[in-house]
């Protein structure tokens, strides 16, 4: 029994509900897609219309206010029939930084609006060229001008711009030699790119190895209204740490999906080839990497499942929502290899759809953070081993 079958009538039909969605957007769709690396903006608004994206905004504020359960299972069911969440994830925890650390009025300006579909929440600008995966060391300042910051510089891989109508945008407000602590002197500000576009941002398109939306975005002298800074300033990086446990746990989810649909295909596949007069799956050198790759699979399950219980229950889950990143990721990783083997030849044609997904469950093992980074996470925080860096 998988730990999907443990689960509520509610979820169960919520899994139904995605499966009968997804059904609607067949590889062929997706295929076209790639090709043009254009976005999937009728998919995305199928996901919108049906209130998927809203699942984590509280009903208060007109959105469904799904458990963290409930919405592992949209995200893991759109990936494991063969649909790319990526193209709107950001939004199910993005939103979750205005939701903790926003005003009573800026939730009631922005949140009703994402949850009917109005508004889109889908950037977030965080990583810049030069700084990388050293958030405190980035270069983009806010600098307050009455009523106005001045936000001058750049982000990169910055995804979804160009579909979204707001971006989540971590900048510094205080030079860091200035700052308090190491971790002070970020802000966070809501940037409604409407206004923004041509008035000091200028988003450029990064084409990558998979279908993505990424962009590089610069500030030049963009004005943003002080009204659009989220919590105090200065605590942004704060802000964007808290918000990052839900991000590991939904991409986490994510990857579960995939290696379900790499296991799905090559066992489908293994079933039905017969090269020497019988089904390659007879071979144990073909049926073991499967059987493999289901067992590696369902481990990482019961961690992404312990980590959202966790996070339900409002319990320090950092430990287990960086592990449950690390290992679905591997698992989806190592899923997706296999059924390239598994189909031979076939693997690579783009019909089967295997190259396209093997390319696009690759980003999981860099972004949105490196397996470096919580090997790291985890050997200074849960083992006590000496800080790195
Ligand atoms: C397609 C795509 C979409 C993305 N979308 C977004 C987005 O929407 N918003 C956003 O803000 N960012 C986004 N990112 C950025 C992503 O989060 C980063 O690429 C990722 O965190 C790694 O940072 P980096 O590329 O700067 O690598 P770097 O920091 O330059 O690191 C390069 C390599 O060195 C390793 N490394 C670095 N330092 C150490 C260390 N101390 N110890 C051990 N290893 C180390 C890393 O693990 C990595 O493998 C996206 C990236 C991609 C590719």
């Amino acid at each position: 029994m998988s730990a999907a079958q443990h689960e509520s009538d509610e979820i169960a039909a919520i899994r139904q509900a995605v499966r009968a969605l997804c059904e609607k957007f067949p590889g062929e769709y997706w295929r076209a897609l790639d090709r043009e690396r254009a976005y999937p903006t009728e998919f995305v608004e199928a996901l919108t219309g049906a209130g998927f994206l809203a699942a984590l905004i509280p009903e208060q504020y007109g959105g469904s206010g799904l458990s963290m359960g409930a919405v592992i299972a949209i995200m893991e069911e759109i990936q494991a029939n063969g649909c790319n969440g990526a193209a709107c994830h950001a939004q199910m925890y993005v939103m979750g930084t205005l939701l903790r650390h926003g005003s009573p009025e800026q939730k009631q300006k922005f949140l009703p609006s994402i949850a009917r579909g109005e508004l889109r929440l889908q950037a977030f600008g965080v990583t810049e060229p030069t700084s990388g995966t050293d958030t405190l060391n980035l270069r983009t300042t806010a600098v307050r001008d009455n009523d106005h910051y001045v936000v001058n510089g750049q982000k990169i891989w910055t995804s979804r711009v160009e579909h979204s109508d707001l971006m989540l945008l971590l900048a510094r407000t205080t030079p860091r030699e200035q700052a308090q602590k190491r971790t002070e002197g970020l802000s966070v500000f809501l940037v409604d790119m409407r206004e923004a576009r041509g008035k000091g941002l200028t988003i450029r398109p990064i084409r990558t190895m998979m279908n993505h939306a990424t962009t590089e975005v610069f500030f030049d002298d963009l004005r943003v209204p002080a009204e659009n800074l989220i919590g105090r300033e200065g605590q942004g990086f704060r802000y964007i740490l808290s918000g990052m446990n839900a991000e590991r746990i939904l991409i986490a989810a994510e990857c579960i999906g995939d290696a379900k649909w790499f296991i799905g295909r090559a066992s489908g596949y293994a079933r039905e080839r017969n090269v020497f007069g019988r089904p390659i799956g007879q071979n144990q050198g073909v049926q073991f990497p499967i059987a493999r790759a289901y067992a590696q699979m369902r481990g990482a399950e019961l961690m992404v499942h312990e980590a959202a219980g966790l996070y339900e229950a409002g319990r320090d889950c950092g430990a287990e929502a960086n592990m449950a990143k690390l290992l679905a990721a591997d698992a989806s990783w190592a899923a997706a290899d296999m059924c390239v083997q598994t189909h031979g030849g076939f693997g690579f044609a783009e019909e089967f759809d295997i190259e396209r997904k093997f390319r696009e469950t690759r980003l999981y093992q860099v972004a949105p953070i490196s397996t470096n980074l919580i090997l790291s996470y985890l050997a200074e925080h849960v083992l006590g081993l000496p800080r790195s860096y």
